[in-house]
Formats: structure tokens, C-alpha cells, sequence
């Protein structure tokens, strides 16, 4: 938004920035770089606002503990801070402390950089049961988010977590890691203390789509194969090409990396089994979620998911089989942790497995 600034040219131009992440401090940074400014044309006066007490959005409070490179962006961003010529300011957050006449009335322009901080919905029965979590949530607990709570009830032996993205791969990572591990890193102790104390042994990725349609990155899957005593275990019946996929292997060479890295796993998996690790990383293509359920021993609380199987159209998206599993934890002990899955050719609840 811009405002016609009365004696723009005896005054510096006064800029609002809504949103101190990575996007309102570079933002500023070029302004105050600007030629117009280097060459003295105008000044400019550069106000951030930020809803937190502290900058750096979710580099600080998005990005995992283990990714020092990526949180290593606050040093840059800090600098730019540290000079002194932009003015920040905690704890305001725009449409409850300031508002859009506020800044008309005081500013020549505002730029909004607040970022996408809410999960997308997944709007399927179930959801609000005790035991489903938005991403998130989960990962503002792992950062240390001021807003949510230190405690975080890891008591699953077996965790879903439902998409095929980065975060996905963030939040499954943090999940079946050794602690121990994370203790290299900046992981607020309360974080670590309940990991170290979580009884999980098997964390199940799912995406509806096939191996070529992930929305991981090459890196950050490479990363799985790194954690100490997990296992990385795939399924041969997910690995569904069509003639999309096929065209996105050639012509690209993240997705031809990422679907390498996978069937190399696949295959390494069938190889000579080696000694089998305490903890399991699975990832399941095709798999659609319909309903989160509950059971008469545990009302009100998640003890499985109801999947839709899909297949790949010829265009790299998806349709419904019809078919449906349904995971289920199952009580166990160390290695011998499974999650029963079986397919069945009815929408109806599967039969227990
Ligand atoms: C879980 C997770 C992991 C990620 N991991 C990586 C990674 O490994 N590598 C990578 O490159 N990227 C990663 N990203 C992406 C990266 O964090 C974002 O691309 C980047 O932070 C976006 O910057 P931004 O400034 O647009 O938004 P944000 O970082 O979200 O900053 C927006 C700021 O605006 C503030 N704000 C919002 N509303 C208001 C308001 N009304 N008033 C005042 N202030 C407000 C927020 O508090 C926040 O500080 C990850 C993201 C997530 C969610």
C-alpha cells in the first residue's frame, strides 16, 4: 500500500514492514540499499513490526533444531538488524495494535511479510481426537515456540504423520531420532528430555501421491539414511509410475534424484538384512487419509487411520482404488513393533487386524 507523502522530498519516506522474518528483514535490508538511497535521492525511515517479542519468524520457530545451515540465517539476518538504521518492534502485532488507518496515517507505505503460519486443514472424521496434532503445533513445541505449551504428550509407539513435504520429513525426523543425537543442536531441554523419554519405535509417512510426486527435497530426504539405529522401510506395491511421472524423471533432476534415492533404499531394503534397528522410518505412496478413529477400549482417542488407496491417472495426480486400509497400533515391544495394515475391497471399517 502507498500513500502520497506531503514534503516526501524534506523528509525520509517513512516505510512500515509488518512480519520480522526472513522476508520483512531482507525487505528492509534492500530498501535501506536501495540506488535511490545510496545515490542520497531520499531517505528512508524503516519501522518493523513484529507480533513476538524476538525476530527471525520461522527460521527461529519453523525451521528443526538439527538444521544448524538453515538457522544459521539468523547471523545474516541479525547483522542487518544490528546497523542500527532499521527500528524494530516486538510485541506489536498488526490488526489488534495497529491498524491499516494507523499506518495510513503515519506511514507513506507498508509492505506485509507475516508470513503462512496456520497448518491447511485436513478435513477428514476424526481429526480433533486426543492424539492428532497439526504440524505446526509440533513443530512451535520443538522450537521452543513462546506461545505453546512445554509439555507434549509422546506416549505413541507408533506415529502417522500425513503429507510428503519437507515439514512432513522434519517433523517425522524429529520423531524417531535418538535424542542423544539432538544434543549437538540449540533443542530447548524440555524438548529433549521428552524425546529421550518417548516410547516410539515406528514412524509411518504417508502422501497420496506416487515417489515422483513427493514434495520433499533431495537433501532433506537424503538426511533420513543418517539417523543412527533407524531403519528406513518402503513399500514395492507404492512404487506407481505413470506416464507423468516418467516425463518428471527425465526432465528433472530433483525428482529423478529423490525417486534414486528411494528405490535404492528399496532395494538395499530387500538385500541381505542386516541387524535390525530399534527404530522403523516408513514411507507409504498412494495412501489418501479418510478418517481418523478411535476404539471402544480408548473412546475419544486416536488408535489408528483409515486410507483410501489411490493410483496415479496418467498425469501425476491421483485417483481413489476404492480400496481402504486401515493402520493400527498395536501394543508392542522393541524390535517386534509392526503396524498392521491390510487392504480391503470396501469403504466400509476394515476388519481388525
Ligand atoms: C516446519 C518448517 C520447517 C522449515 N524448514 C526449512 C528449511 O529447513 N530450510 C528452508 O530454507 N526453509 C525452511 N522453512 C521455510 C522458511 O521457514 C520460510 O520460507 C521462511 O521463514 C518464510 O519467511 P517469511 O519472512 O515469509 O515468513 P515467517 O518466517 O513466517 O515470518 C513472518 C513473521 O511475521 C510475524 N507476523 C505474523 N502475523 C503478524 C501480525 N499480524 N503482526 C505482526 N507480526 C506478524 C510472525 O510472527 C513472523 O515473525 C521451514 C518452514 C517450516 C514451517
Amino acid at each position: 500500500m502507498s500513500n502520497s507523502a506531503e514534503n516526501s522530498s524534506k523528509r525520509p519516506l517513512r516505510v512500515a514492514i509488518v512480519g520480522a522474518g526472513p522476508a520483512g528483514v531482507y525487505a528492509a535490508d534492500i530498501l535501506t540499499k536501495s540506488n535511490e538511497v545510496k545515490d542520497g535521492d531520499f531517505e528512508v525511515s524503516i519501522d518493523l513490526f513484529e507480533a513476538y517479542p524476538a525476530p527471525y519468524g520461522l527460521i527461529r520457530y519453523g525451521v528443526a533444531p538439527d538444521h544448524p545451515r538453515i538457522k544459521g540465517i539468523v547471523n545474516a539476518l541479525h547483522k542487518v538488524l544490528d546497523r542500527g538504521d532499521i527500528r524494530f518492534l516486538g510485541n506489536v502485532t498488526y490488526g489488534r495494535d495497529l491498524t491499516l488507518h494507523d499506518f495510513r496515517s503515519f506511514y507513506d507505505a507498508v509492505i506485509f511479510s507475516t508470513g503462512a503460519i496456520n497448518d491447511a486443514e485436513l478435513d477428514i472424521p476424526g481429526v480433533g481426537l486426543q492424539g492428532s496434532f497439526g504440524g505446526a503445533d509440533f513443530v512451535s513445541w520443538y522450537d521452543g515456540h513462546p506461545d505453546v505449551p512445554r509439555d507434549w504428550p509422546l506416549e505413541a509407539k507408533e506415529i502417522a504423520v500425513i503429507g510428503n513435504g519437507n515439514v512432513a520429513l522434519d517433523v517425522a525426523r524429529m520423531l524417531v531420532k535418538h535424542a542423544d543425537e539432538l544434543l549437538v543442536t540449540e533443542i530447548p531441554d524440555n524438548v529433549y528430555q521428552a524425546l529421550k523419554n518417548s516410547p516410539v519405535t515406528d514412524v509411518h509417512v504417508f502422501g497420496r501421491r506416487g515417489p515422483a510426486q513427493v514434495k520433499f527435497t533431495p537433501l532433506e530426504l537424503r538426511e533420513l539414511s543418517h539417523a543412527r539405529d533407524v531403519d528406513i522401510v518402503l513399500y514395492p506395491e507404492d512404487f506407481e509410475f505413470d506416464e507423468a511421472s516418467d516425463e518428471a524423471i527425465r526432465s528433472n533432476n530433483q525428482i529423478r534424484t529423490m525417486v534414486n534415492t528411494l528405490t535404492n533404499w528399496l532395494v538395499e531394503e530387500h538385500a541381505e538384512a542386516e541387524e535390525p534397528s530399534s527404530r522403523r522410518l516408513h514411507l507409504h505412496f498412494l495412501h489418501s487419509p479418510v478418517e481418523i478413529h478411535d476404539d471402544a477400549d480408548h473412546p475419544g482417542k486416536v488408535t489408528g487411520i483409515k486410507f483410501e488407496r489411490m493410483q496415479l491417472d496418467g498425469t501425476g495426480n491421483v485417483k481413489g482404488t476404492g480400496s481402504s486400509s486401515t493402520t493400527r497400533s498395536r501394543p508392542s515391544t522393541g524390535r517386534s513393533a509392526t503396524t498392521a495394515r491390510r487392504w480391503t475391497n470396501s469403504n466400509t471399517t476394515p476388519a481388525a487386524a
